[in-house]
């Protein structure tokens, strides 16, 4: 690729004691790109991202972050340099309105202009968010919610937004919007990589993809290249 690496993944093992998670794994994610990472129950997809985040520490290979090496970084740090994680499950304060919700994601803004900035562009994006402004959270839909976590990410301003099972759980039809509204993420400026189940909407947005078996890599390439690979067609879409 032309364009620079985002985030690298060289040769990454994850153990948690005797188990191995994710076995000698290689992924680049290049700025401009949503890279997907499919998977069945158990492939490693969330040991993988929590490995980026510097939850759980690889116990080999090395991961880069804009030419920086983070493999033993703080979660912390990791945040601090622009790599946010919107885990599975949509965890929302579910007691604090969306706005104050959006506000912790500005957390790190010092600047009460930069941070109202920041809102006022979250809501260009996301505007039934702004509908919903002075609402518990807690009492939004699931797609609402989904929203509110990416929401609150984006008051980041990420450099790499890393999204774990965005759909799970999600009627269609707020499938199809969080997808359109990873791509218009993507089309601002914000790499993506996202780990789906639901690999049929992935591979609609993604750029490229690595499907994950026991915590191998067993194919990766374009969303194309993938789609018309038969293993994968077999296995995760049902149509070899
Ligand atoms: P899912 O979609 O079900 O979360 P996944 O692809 O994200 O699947 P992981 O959650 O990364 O897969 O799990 C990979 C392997 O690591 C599995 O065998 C799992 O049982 C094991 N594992 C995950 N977390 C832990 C943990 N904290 N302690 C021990 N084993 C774990």
């Amino acid at each position: 690729s032309e364009r620079p690496d985002v985030l690298r993944l060289d040769a990454v093992d994850v153990h948690y004691g005797g188990v191995q998670a994710v076995r000698g794994l290689t992924v680049s994610v290049a700025a401009g790109e949503v890279v997907t990472l499919l998977g069945g129950n158990g492939a490693g997809k969330t040991s993988t991202l929590s490995a980026i985040s510097g939850l759980v520490r690889p116990s080999a290979g090395r991961i880069t972050f804009e030419g920086q090496d983070i493999t033993r970084a703080k979660p912390h740090e990791i945040v601090g340099r622009g790599l946010i994680h919107v885990p599975e499950g949509r965890r929302v304060f579910s007691r604090l309105s969306v706005h104050e919700n959006l506000q912790l994601g500005g957390y790190l803004v010092r600047n009460a202009a930069e941070l109202a900035t920041r809102l006022d562009h979250v809501f260009a994006m996301l505007p039934r968010l702004a509908e919903l402004r002075g609402q518990a959270a807690g009492s939004l839909s699931g797609g609402e919610q989904q929203m509110v976590a990416i929401g609150r990410a984006l008051m980041a301003e990420p450099r790499l937004l890393v999204l774990d099972e965005p759909s799970m759980g999600l009627a269609p039809g707020m499938v199809a919007t969080v997808m359109r509204l990873i791509q218009d993420i993507r089309d601002q400026g914000t790499a993506v990589l996202l780990v789906e189940q639901n690999t049929r909407a992935a591979m609609r947005v993604a750029d490229r993809g690595y499907v994950l078996e026991t915590g191998t890599c067993v194919a990766e390439g374009t969303v194309g290249e993938l789609a018309g690979d038969p293993r994968v067609a077999e296995a995760y879409l049902g149509t070899a």
